[in-house]
């Protein structure tokens, strides 16, 4: 595996000239569905003209180099040089050639716009050639959420999700939508409290006509697997089964996101997305960490993402949200209740296993988060002010 890296990190060098010149790979640390992403020292020491770069990158930033290979000389330059001078340590993200170069375009353009953002991995460079291309950020030491989720204190959730708000209300505040919030593309570092918002390789401006283009004409193309358990569970009139002459092609909308992170809005296919929709998947996180069960919801696909959710909320409240946003919600599922479980319910888990009993903020907070209908949700900017996380700010 570590032969294999090498030679992934050989062949990046030799496929972007200067990539070794300005950087010294160490190694892999994320394989995503985008790209991989490798961290490296910054051979230059170039100055970055983001301000709250160098608060954030104190000297305990560079203790994660020493299980790396990296050569005595970067170590003793690590230790001995002043702080304006120090090998910076970054986090190269090699995005996959199969992504439109309009894609890759439009991610750092939008990178470009959030650099000013203590919450917000700020971009450094981005290097070409051809249709391999780098994108150069800051490296941020954090730990992983899978270990840390079951038993991180409350305190310490209300720092991770002052954070997470912090960084979504400055994206937003910019027309900025992530879309695709979710434990691995928010990098939080337990010691610091401390957390960053990355990957915006799916991040949309709001209101942008030719994404919501994009999604009208796609909610109109077929998908079988997606279209069969649509008309299974809602046929046109309620009635149960797949109606024989039904020709109607089922709904869907492209890159959406994380499975289990999308808002209601998003699985009834709604071409007009707001910044909301980030809000919903805070909420998701904050369920994983109240239940402690992660991921939470488990579905395959949208349609079984709806009934998830139709069995938290009830048959009632789904269909009277599915009809604010313009859609119908018929389900004959046994397991959807007309009313929904009370999400205090849902943590019994968290209490159960010794853990101080949750303060009441927290559900306030979570209701306010998961709320099915986009309009009412809270937005980051309010939650930034709710008391579970008020007073927060590293
Ligand atoms: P993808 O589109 O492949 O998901 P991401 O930007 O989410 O790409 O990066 C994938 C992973 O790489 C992240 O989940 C994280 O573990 C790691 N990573 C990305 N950027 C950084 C960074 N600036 N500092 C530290 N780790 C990072
Ligand atoms: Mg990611």
């Amino acid at each position: 595996d570590v032969e294999n890296t090498q030679e992934e990190i050989e062949e990046l060098e030799g496929l972007i000239p200067g990539l070794a010149s300005h950087y010294r790979l160490l190694g892999k640390i994320g394989e995503g569905t985008f790209s991989t992403v490798y961290k490296a020292i910054d051979l230059q020491h170039e100055r970055y003209d983001n301000s709250s770069w160098t608060m954030i990158f104190n000297a305990d930033s560079f203790d994660d180099l020493s299980d790396h290979h990296s050569k005595p000389r970067a170590r003793r330059r690590t230790k001995t040089s002043a702080p304006s001078r120090r090998a910076r340590v970054v986090a190269i993200k090699k995005i996959y050639v199969t992504s439109s170069p309009a894609r890759i375009a439009n991610e750092i353009s939008i990178l470009n716009d959030l650099k000013d953002s203590r919450y917000i991995a700020p971009l450094v460079t981005a290097m070409r050639k051809e249709d391999q291309v780098v994108v150069v950020l800051p490296y941020f030491p954090n730990d992983d959420f899978r270990q840390f989720y079951l038993d991180l204190p409350v305190e310490d959730m209300r720092w991770y999700f002052a954070s997470l708000f912090s960084a979504l209300a400055y994206a937003h505040s910019k027309g900025v939508m992530h879309r695709d919030i979710k434990p691995s593309n928010f990098l939080y570092d337990t010691k610091r409290r401390h957390g960053v918002l990355v990957d915006f390789g799916l991040a949309e401006r709001e209101g942008d006509q030719e994404a919501v283009k994009y999604r009208s004409r796609h909610s109109l193309q077929m998908d079988a697997s997606t279209a069969m358990r649509l008309f299974r569970s809602f046929d046109q009139k309620g009635r149960p089964g797949i109606p024989r002459k039904d020709t109607r092609p089922g709904l869907r909308a492209n890159r959406a996101g994380t499975r289990g992170f999308r808002a209601p809005e998003v699985l009834l296919k709604i071409p007009q997305q707001t910044v909301s929709i980030d809000i919903w998947s805070v909420g998701v996180i904050m369920l994983c960490f109240l239940t402690r069960r992660f991921p939470f919801f488990q579905s395959t696909d949208d349609t079984e993402a709806l009934l998830e959710i139709a069995v938290l909320y009830g048959r009632l409240e789904m269909e009277r949200a599915a009809v604010a946003l313009g859609r119908s919600f018929l389900t004959n599922i046994p397991t959807v209740k007309d009313r929904g479980i009370r999400f205090e319910s849902l943590a019994k888990a968290y209490n159960a296993e010794g853990f101080a009993s949750l303060p009441s903020d927290v559900f306030d907070l979570l209701r306010r988060l998961l709320t099915l209908d986009p309009e009412s949700r809270i937005t980051a900017e309010q939650a930034l002010e709710h008391p579970f996380v008020a007073q927060r700010k590293v």
